[in-house]
């Protein structure tokens, strides 16, 4: 990976949706669970794909990652923004029940230390009694359950600080902030408006009204810059204090200056969408009939303040947008039915791009077209790509396509991530059994590969509803065993940035292409049986 600034980091993310109940009598809340405990990170300007069969929870993914769909648990940390720029309430809460939390975490910690003293009485861990163990154990997890609440959302400082003067001016900071955003909030709407009127006599007082408007706003918003400065250097001052305590340097490597995308509130969100844009597999549904191509890219520009509806400056954006995407002017004034499949996507890349996004959830976005069509739509997706400094998730069961655009991959099976790597090495050294059997189904037209061994994988998905027990796939797998029943495999670090979520990394594919591994007696077939 050349670039390793993080853009967003997922850590630990379910979605579960509830299943209605069949019937009066049923006690148990079913669910099915879309995605579970999925930990990555997505680099600065890196097209990570996602790659799974139907239902395998991708789609699920991409959506949750972008809070069109709420989260059930987990983090999803994004880098895009500063925390003085969106300041979110949640850290305000968090900075308001700092108290309640040190407390909680000062009774964790002197619960766990006891514990732990009354472990070493007994002998150590492998003498000392289970239920002492265990409670020592649940100790330790209140103390870093605490702690991770102050130290990640704030930093180390606050966990020690002593008299909460920290706290306290970190407080005064917040509020400065939040003001600060709600003036450019209105500076948005003062420059749109300024833009937008020409200089001609009868506009001239109102222009010039707002031209003062304008320039007040902003030194308002210079104003805050210039306390919240001073402020940060004081709070820099105080934690100079601690700074070469070890405890100190352990909370601070803890700290995570991002903004945890499922805590926002509803209009934070919305604050962020700008940059967090989609793509939809459907083009005939996912634009309005409507509304003309013009007003459809419109819409975003209007919501977030770029230009006023109607005004010159932004036909030309939106002009100069569809061109890079390869449609007309003339078309501005048409409607979606006008267009092809082709066309209709290069609309919806238009429409997500117009509003200058800094990450793009490409959700199968070429698998309802023409096999032609998709290869100018992906060629179009990267050069916009290196234009405008884009990063994609792009989400698609097509691994020809994958390879092709992607610079990582990971692979996806019934809710859980089970191998990512880079794209080259997922294709050259799979070593989960279900990317083996993925990357054997790829047709080819290569006659010398005309030999190549299909896997085909027997059963259909296991209901994600009740997931089988251990790992996901066992009931599936030509290499499953007994232990494959019973522990769910952890995705680890095999080798560095291969993750792998299977009891035996060890196994991988012959340079000819075979398998170092017996196949199980199943149904395998040559790709020129498979006609
Ligand atoms: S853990 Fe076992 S069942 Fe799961 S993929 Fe690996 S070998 Fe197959």
């Amino acid at each position: 990976m050349k670039n390793t600034k993080k853009l967003l980091s997922i850590t630990n993310l379910k979605k579960y949706f509830p299943v209605a109940k069949s019937s009066l009598f049923q006690k148990e809340q079913l669910y099915v669970r879309a995605n579970e405990d999925i930990s990555l990170d997505i680099y600065e300007g890196e097209t990570l794909g996602i790659v799974g069969e139907s239902g395998c929870g991708k789609s699920t993914l991409g959506r949750v990652l972008l809070q069109l769909y709420n989260q059930t648990a987990g983090t999803t940390m994004y880098y895009g923004v500063s925390l003085a720029d969106m300041p979110p309430k949640y850290v305000a809460d968090t900075l308001k029940n700092l108290d309640k939390y040190k407390t909680t975490l000062k009774k964790a910690s002197e619960k766990a230390e006891a514990l732990n003293k009354k472990v070493e009485e007994a002998g150590g861990e492998d003498k000392a009694d289970f239920y002492l163990l265990q409670d020592r154990n649940l100790a330790r997890c209140d103390e870093q359950t605490a702690l991770n609440h102050i130290v990640k959302i704030l930093g180390g400082f606050f966990a020690m600080d002593e008299g909460n003067q920290g706290r306290d001016l970190m407080l005064k900071i917040h509020e400065e902030n939040v003001k600060r955003a709600a003036l450019m909030d209105k500076y948005a709407d003062v420059r749109v408006e300024f833009e937008h009127l020409d200089g001609d006599a009868k506009n001239a007082s109102k222009k010039s009204k707002l031209g003062e408007e304008k320039a007040k706003l902003e030194a308002e918003i210079k104003a805050i810059e210039d306390k919240t400065a001073q402020m940060s250097v004081q709070l820099d001052g105080l934690r100079d204090k601690y700074a070469k305590n070890e405890e100190f340097a352990k909370y601070e490597a803890m700290r995570d200056d991002g903004i945890d995308l499922s805590r926002l509130q509803y209009d934070e969100m919305r604050l962020l969408r700008r940059d967090l844009q989609i793509i939809f597999q459907d083009p005939y549904s996912s634009l309005n009939p409507r509304f003309t191509i013009g007003q459809i890219i419109e819409e975003g520009l209007v919501t977030h303040k770029f230009f006023k509806h109607g005004s010159e400056k932004m036909r030309e954006h939106i002009v100069d947008t569809m061109e890079k995407c390869g449609l007309q002017e003339y078309m501005l004034h048409r409607y979606p039915h006008q267009f092809s499949g082709g066309q209709r996507q290069r609309v919806a890349i238009a429409r997500a791009l117009a509003v200058n996004p800094k990450f793009i959830v490409c959700d199968e976005c070429v698998s309802a077209l023409d096999v032609s069509i998709q290869s100018q739509i992906i060629n179009l997706l990267q050069e916009l790509k290196e234009k405008e400094h884009l990063t994609y998730m792009f989400i698609s069961h097509d691994l020809s396509v994958v390879r092709y655009i992607s610079d990582r991959i990971c692979v996806m099976y019934l809710g859980n991530v089970v191998e990512l790597a880079d794209a080259a090495t997922i294709f050259d050294d799979p070593r989960h059994p279900y990317t083996v059997a993925l990357l054997s189904s790829i047709p080819t037209t290569d006659p010398d590969s005309g030999e190549k061994e299909r896997i085909i994988l027997e059963g259909n998905i296991p209901s994600p509803i009740k997931p089988p027990a251990g790992c996901k796939f066992h009931t599936r797998c030509y290499m499953a065993c007994e232990k494959c029943k019973r522990v769910p495999p952890e995705l680890r670090e095999i080798e560095p940035g291969h993750f792998l979520a299977c009891h035996f990394p060890e196994k991988k594919l012959a340079e000819d292409g075979s398998y170092l591994f017996e196949l199980p007696k199943m149904e395998r077939k040559s790709n020129r049986e498979q006609g």
